[in-house]
């Protein structure tokens, strides 16, 4: 991985491929890499879907080894959902497929001149960059469909829908997973409108004779692996819960603790939560044939996804997440699993962030636009998205801008970015996330809600103020580091309870490089990271006043325990110091 790919997409002859030396961003990979090449090279004051923007896609460091999780993929940007500079994150093949063709990044650049569409394929000998007008408005299913018969499946594929091309604030760069399905997405941030801004249409990965990533010392490598691999197979979550009931099995959890916001976050608790938790999403699942335990690419040893099945037996999608199950279920006031995996397939098809999606439903519930529980006008809405009517256009620019179009006022985001399925009322530490990340509200930026609820990695009230900075301070640099590094994020939780887990995964990374760093050394990687993306903001305009959460947090008390909000803006203020 020592060099970085980059496509000039306005250059005067047509679309140019060439390569630079990984230089001065050696060392980064994944969100630092993505973080790193935006916050030098974009300048931070740019529109986003002007030519100066960069889309930067990266694996991560220990991406295309043999090291177990190690497939994630980190998409960078300045965001046109917040402004902000983004990281968004997904699983898939492509990162390893990259990472074992030495890419450490690939950068697509400039602006073409006239509409044309393009496709790239890139393999070992090279890249070739063809214009593919027969592409134009195809979902991504249709568009994989169409890869799948060109090239077969042994290829992967990172692209975007109708959402991107139309350039709408809420969409997604798909990666299609080990199936070849198009079902694996970085959603967060608009960051597919900045791929249909360089009129980039899907990338094509071949990475036949390209060989694994060797360490530099195998032995030590295959030994941490094997120990690191042990340590997640044993702790409750990656080896138990996540893996029997994805990320949904939480649900019933935030929603006993009052936390999982209901129609459009007005309450704590959805009096039908179980109709859509995990385990009724996995025993669903099963019985249609569908499978309740998979990985979302190859090398997930703890396999939190699944496939869900129509009531004919027949792939649906993959298995909507705890996000969605809330986001189109809880949240809209829906309760059909049915429904909800199929909203799921058309956020998937068109290219869509599921999260911002169901939030602006939500929005546009409270709107009066559908009533809450309608599942159908739920769908029918989400449809005219793909349709790319002026009200589509006005839903997929996100929940901020539909909440402003039609006049609401509690509409729950942070810098632009639609807030996840925890309510920071009931779920304090997360609340704090949610006000400074440098992404707006991402729950996986700085994942309190361990401490807070599941007493993983220390054990503080949810409902208090008190230590809450310094948790979410430590958890936003921790993460920072393991999105660098290409790991599922989902390791922290054996991590953060097992000393042995995090050694494990520390060797890891130590015998691969040849490196010696401890838990300290990981810290300063993330801090490196968090510092450059803060700057990037400042440097784009947003201050302290933009780290807070909306005003309702603070003023209306959440049913069932009548809380607010109510770390102190000060305090939210020293997230950054260290
Ligand atoms: S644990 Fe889940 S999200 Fe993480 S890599 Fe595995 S399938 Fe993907």
């Amino acid at each position: 991985m020592d060099r970085i790919l980059r496509i000039d997409m306005g250059a005067d002859s047509g679309p140019k491929a060439y390569e630079t030396p990984v230089g001065s961003y050696a060392g980064m990979g994944g969100r630092g890499m993505t973080s790193a090449i935006v916050s030098a090279e974009v300048p931070p004051l740019c529109h986003p879907l002007g030519g100066s923007n960069k889309l930067v896609i990266a694996p991560g460091l220990l991406s295309g080894t043999a090291a177990a999780m190690s497939g994630r993929i980190s998409v960078g940007c300045k965001s046109p959902l917040t402004g902000t500079i983004k990281e968004a994150n997904a699983g898939g093949q492509p990162s390893q497929m990259l990472a074992r063709l030495g890419y450490a990044a690939i950068v697509l650049e400039g602006k073409p001149k006239d509409d044309t569409l393009y496709k790239v394929y890139i393999n070992k000998d090279g890249v070739k960059i063809f214009p593919d007008d027969s592409l134009k408005m195809l979902g991504n299913y249709d568009l994989i469909d169409k890869i799948k018969s060109e090239y077969g499946e042994k290829v992967s594929c990172i692209s975007i829908g109708q959402a991107g091309e139309m350039k709408m604030g809420n969409s997604s760069v798909a990666f299609t997973d080990m199936e070849m399905r198009p079902t694996r997405h970085a959603g967060r941030g608009g960051c597919g409108a900045v791929m249909g801004s360089k009129h980039v249409k899907v990338i094509v990965i071949d990475d036949s004779g390209a060989k694994m990533r060797r360490p530099k010392d195998p032995e030590k490598f295959k030994e941490a692996n094997k120990r690191f691999v042990e340590g997640l197979k044993q702790h409750s979550i990656t080896g138990g819960s996540l893996p029997a009931y994805g990320t949904a099995g939480v649900a019933n959890i935030i929603n006993e603790a009052g936390s999982f916001p209901t129609h459009n976050f007005q309450w704590g608790r959805f009096d039908q939560c179980s109709k859509i938790s995990g385990e009724t999403q996995a025993e669903l699942e099963v019985s249609r044939g569908g499978v309740a335990t998979h990985g979302c690419h190859r090398g997930c040893v703890i396999r939190c996804s699944g496939t869900y099945m129509n009531k004919d037996g027949q792939f649906l999608t993959k298995q909507p997440e705890y996000e969605t199950i809330w986001a189109h279920g809880g949240n809209c006031g829906i309760s059909d699993l049915d429904a909800i995996a199929t909203l799921d397939r058309l956020d998937d098809d068109y290219g869509l962030d599921t999260i911002e999606m169901g939030a602006t439903i939500a929005v546009a519930m409270e709107a009066g636009l559908a009533r809450f529980g309608d599942a159908e006008a739920a769908i029918n809405l989400v449809k005219e998205v793909g349709k790319g009517t002026y009200l589509g256009r006005i839903l997929g620019s996100g929940a901020e801008v539909t909440g402003r179009v039609f006049g609401v006022e509690r509409v729950p985001v942070v810098k632009g970015q639609a807030l996840p399925a925890y309510d920071p009322r009931g779920i304090q530490g997360i609340g704090v996330t949610y006000a400074t990340s440098p992404m707006g509200a991402d729950h996986t930026a700085g994942y309190a809600v361990a401490a807070n609820v599941y007493k993983v990695g220390g054990s503080l009230d949810r409902r208090k103020p008190e230590g809450q900075v310094e948790l979410s301070r430590s958890l936003q640099i921790a993460t920072a580091a393991v999105d660098s590094t290409g790991m599922c994020l989902f390791i922290i939780f054996a991590c953060l309870d097992q000393p042995e887990t995090y050694q494990a995964f520390l060797d890891l990374f130590n015998s691969f490089y040849g490196l010696n760093l401890d838990i300290e050394g990981m810290m300063e990687l993330g801090k490196k990271v968090l510092a450059m993306e803060r700057d990037f903001n400042i440097r784009a305009g947003f201050t302290p006043q933009h780290d807070r959460l909306p005003e309702f947090f603070y003023e209306e008390p959440l049913p069932p325990h009548n809380l607010t909000f109510l770390v102190k803006d000060e305090e939210l203020d020293t997230l950054f110091n260290w």
